[in-house]
């Protein structure tokens, strides 16, 4: 039964509305509240502008129930009947309008049909008239009802249709609102390839962890897990291909965990696992190796096969670290620690190991700053022929001009850097430079010896020769200006490819040279299958010739077996006018050592090679 008003009440109940509508506009855009908490609040102002009302909001669940979003005046016995309710078309209005998808204004509750199944309810609880409007989400898909239900019977008048309409509208903005800041967050907190969970995430998780730990004693652990040739594959195959490797990872992770462990991706190849309820460590290592064991088959992918390799690092709480900060720390360098130890493989933090990772750690970090700071030079040691001063060749030595340690020498670095990605960066430097400097000679018309210079495992890769050859014709460097010195270590770990390597590049003029030799284990017939020129005598048995009769038969030895397979000999670290004549009467080739030239820096063999020329 609706009473008309007179015009200026009702301009007064419009300016209400109106106000009522753009303070929770306003409220809506700048968040704030939860979602209960915003809707209680516009069913409470909506029945004070609807005296004697009582309003509720519900919201459609899994497409066929109903739950009570918020009815702040609604008696409890009749909000529990509600909740969780099958929909059904004789339960009510807000039944019925989301049902139908329209507004259902029931004008007495105990008559309708469409109250029928739940007229007592409505008896017990004095309800008469029932108005729902459907909330309607972009304007077509319904996703609840706003209702407004009164002690009496009757139809709603303009202003109250209003009133429902407005309140409606407003509960689908709050809505989509939500949905929307949730997604939001989703997106920020988790990774979009995977749909893992991120870094951000993980620092509240283990805030989280670390309490449930605190309160079960029970130790948790947290993994990290790095893909060891995810560099590799990317470079190899592609991006996109990377992205299926890693999808592909995960599964494979994931069949390997228990329920309710947690994956985080942290960065590129990195997972962190967040692993509770552990009885012992001894349960993280056999995770681990489940781990491991998952990965020894290839993943196929596209008709391709890789073989995906993990280094995984392990820190317990509370046994490593007690906040999680250090927990990731120490589990970072768990990690490095598999790394360095051969990868594929698994480590737990050791705080003992801890000191020594961590300054290789930095170290590499200071090697990545010098390299960005220029502060590599490339030095030279002369190589004479041991009967005259003949140059026969100049070895180029990396220095480190460390801005606080002065000269470091590669000893120190280099041994870090193969065990990093950062010894392609370093060898591609000193190439380069070697190149650079040695056409700068010869277009000065200098009579250069040949530039030796020394190669790393990571170098010798199948497309090694054509890079090089590449580089070489880039910066216009003669290839028999070069020399290059290799390890027998370095050769045997790389077996017949890298022989195949070194052959290519002996067919183009590159002259090579056996370093450090001695200290390997080569056999002969291995040696017979390189394809040198030159054994350069390890420093070692040169040092003690004039004490050391073993060293003496050592080195006699070494050269007649040289000799015997068509190479040249060098010694290297000759200090002593005796060791020069020992090495000369046993038919040594060539001296590099000291006791002629130490290694130096680049203006200072110019002067030498200009001196020669003169
Ligand atoms: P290496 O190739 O066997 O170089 C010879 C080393 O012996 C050089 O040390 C040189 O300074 C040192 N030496 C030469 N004559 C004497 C001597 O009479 N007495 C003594 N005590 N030492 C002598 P350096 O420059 O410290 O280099 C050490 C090693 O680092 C090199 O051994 C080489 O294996 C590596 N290295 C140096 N530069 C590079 C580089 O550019 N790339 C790579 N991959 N490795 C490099
Ligand atoms: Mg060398
Ligand atoms: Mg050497």
């Amino acid at each position: 039964m609706s009473v008309s008003l007179p015009d200026h009440s009702r301009q007064q109940q419009q300016l209400q509305l109106l106000q009522l509508q753009n303070a929770w506009l306003e409220r809506i855009l700048s968040g704030g509240r939860s979602e209960a908490g915003s809707l209680e609040g516009l069913c409470r102002e909506a029945e004070q502008l609807v005296p004697d009302a009582c309003a509720c909001v519900m919201r459609l669940v899994d497409s066929d129930r109903l739950s009570v979003a918020a009815a702040p005046s609604m008696p409890e016995p009749f909000r529990a009947v509600y909740d969780n309710a099958i929909l059904s078309g004789s339960a009510g209005s807000f039944v019925v309008s989301i049902l139908e998808g329209s507004a259902c204004l029931i004008e007495d509750a105990w008559r309708d049909p469409r109250w029928s199944s739940r007229r007592e309810l409505a008896e017990a609880h004095d309800i008469r008239a029932s108005w729902s409007q459907p909330v309607m989400m972009d304007g077509a898909l319904v996703s609840g009802s706003f209702t407004l239900m009164l002690p009496r019977p009757g139809l709603p008048d303009e202003f109250q249709q209003s009133v429902l309409q407005v309140c409606a509208n407003l509960t689908a903005l709050l809505w989509r609102h939500q949905a929307h800041t949730r997604q939001m967050w989703h997106l920020a907190h988790h990774d979009r390839l995977t749909g893992l969970p991120n870094r951000d995430y993980l620092d509240a998780e283990l805030e989280r962890a670390i309490l449930a730990s605190d309160r079960l004693g029970k130790p948790f652990a947290l993994m990290y897990i790095d893909l060891d040739n995810f560099k590799d594959i990317n470079d190899s195959f592609g991006h996109d291909f990377g992205d299926r490797v890693l999808l592909e990872a995960l599964r494979r992770i994931r069949a390997s965990l228990r329920e309710g462990d947690m994956i985080f991706r942290h960065g590129g190849d990195e997972f962190l696992l967040i692993l509770e309820n552990l009885e012992d460590a001894l349960a993280v290592d056999a995770i681990a190796r489940k781990l491991i064991a998952a990965f020894a088959a290839p993943l196929r992918i596209d008709e391709q096969t890789v073989t995906a390799r993990f280094s995984i690092g392990v820190s317990l709480y509370p046994q490593d670290a007690d906040n999680a900060q250090d927990l990731l720390k120490h589990a970072d360098i768990a990690m490095y620690q598999a790394k360095a130890g051969g990868k594929n493989d698994v480590h737990f933090f050791e705080p003992a190991l801890a000191k020594r990772i961590q300054r290789r750690m930095q170290m590499e970090q200071e090697i990545r700053r010098g390299l960005q700071r220029d502060e590599f030079e490339l030095y030279f040691q002369p190589q004479y022929l041991a009967d005259s001063d003949e140059m026969a060749s100049l070895e180029a030595l990396l220095r480190w001009n460390h801005p606080e340690r002065g000269l470091v020498l590669p000893g120190e670095f280099i041994p870090v850097a193969e065990k990093s990605s950062l010894i392609r960066e370093l060898s591609l430097l000193v190439f380069h430079e070697l190149c650079r400097i040695g056409r700068i000679w010869l277009d000065r018309g200098y009579e250069i010896p040949r530039l030796a210079v020394n190669m790393s495992t990571a170098q010798l890769t199948e497309a090694c020769n054509d890079r090089l050859q590449m580089l070489l014709e880039k910066t216009g460097m003669p290839a028999d200006r070069i020399e290059i010195e290799v390890t027998e270590t370095l050769v045997m770990n790389r077996g017949d490819s890298g022989v195949r390597e070194l052959q290519k590049m002996r067919d183009q003029g590159i002259q090579l040279a056996l370093d450090d030799f001695g200290t390997g284990y080569s056999s002969l017939s291995q040696l017979k299958k390189m394809p040198i020129h030159k054994l350069k005598i390890d420093r070692s048995f040169v040092m003690d010739l004039e004490q050391d009769e073993d060293d003496r038969v050592i080195v006699r030895t070494i050269i007649a077996m040289g000799r015997n397979l068509g190479l040249e000999i060098v010694a290297e670290g000759v200090e002593t006018a005796f060791q020069q004549q020992f090495l000369l009467d046993n038919g040594c080739d060539y001296i590099q050592g000291f006791y002629r030239a130490r290694p130096m820096p680049v203006e200072q063999v110019e002067k030498l090679l200009f001196r020669s020329e003169s």
